[in-house]
């Protein structure tokens, strides 16, 4: 028997990464689209980290599934640290709108190559309660213009120096690898293997064993 969880999130865009990031583990996952009667709940938290556990565990006792949720956002430090945990809904839904207030919003401050940062908190939940969380960070600035077509929301606008792209020009095996959400699903990713292998020596008794008990 596989275990099935639950990937809390209604944005495709995490959806389709967290996909290719637990895609390998022996497991099935679930999305919310399989329980379209279930009601988002309200993200009253005010870190990412108090979203995360509230999503996994209102997931999973809705569902009664292992359920993992990502909050995430874009920190842009000359901004104050804004939009941060309220990047989802920050200026409206239109990531054109959200763009140009950034710009406009820097220019006022002469700081357009602001340092800022992608975070991404998980959160496991099961029968109750959170049984794992970890976190990612990728630091990078915002770039001078909007450019590139991958990846989802500030995508465009967020420059990794390192390779000197923007996250929306990164192929995504290699966002994968350097992102917030990359970093923080490969803590989750070891985490999982390790207690999907343990189940399965519990489950499996050792061949020591059996020849002991044969031999009597
Ligand atoms: P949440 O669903 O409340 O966690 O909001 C996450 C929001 O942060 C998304 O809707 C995006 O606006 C932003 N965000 C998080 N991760 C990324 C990313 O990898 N690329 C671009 N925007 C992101």
């Amino acid at each position: 028997m596989t275990l099935t969880l639950l990937v809390a999130t209604t944005n495709p865009g995490k959806m389709r990464e967290i996909a290719r990031l637990l895609g390998p583990l022996p497991l099935t996952l679930a999305s919310l689209d399989q329980f379209p009667r279930i009601a988002e709940p309200k993200e009253t938290g005010s870190t990412f980290a108090e979203n995360a556990r509230l999503k996994a565990l209102y997931y999973t006792q809705a569902t009664g599934l292992a359920s993992v949720a990502d909050d995430s956002g874009l920190e842009i430090d000359a901004l104050g640290g804004a939009p941060g945990v309220h990047s989802a809904r920050w200026e409206g839904s239109d990531y054109a709108v959200k763009f140009k207030k950034i710009y406009e919003r820097l220019d006022a401050r002469n700081a357009r190559g602001s340092a800022a940062r992608f975070v991404c908190r998980v959160a496991l939940a099961e029968s109750g309660r959170v049984i794992f969380e970890s976190e990612g960070c990728i630091e990078g600035r915002i770039a001078d213009a909007p450019r590139g077509e991958n990846g989802f929301g500030y995508d465009p606008i967020f420059l990794y120096p390192p390779l000197g792209q923007t996250t929306a020009e990164l192929e995504p095996d290699v966002k994968a690898t350097v992102s917030h959400r990359g970093k923080a699903f490969a803590a989750l990713r070891a985490y999982l293997e390790s207690s999907l292998q343990r189940d399965l020596e519990l489950r499996t008794p050792n061949s020591e064993l059996r020849t002991t008990n044969r031999s009597k």
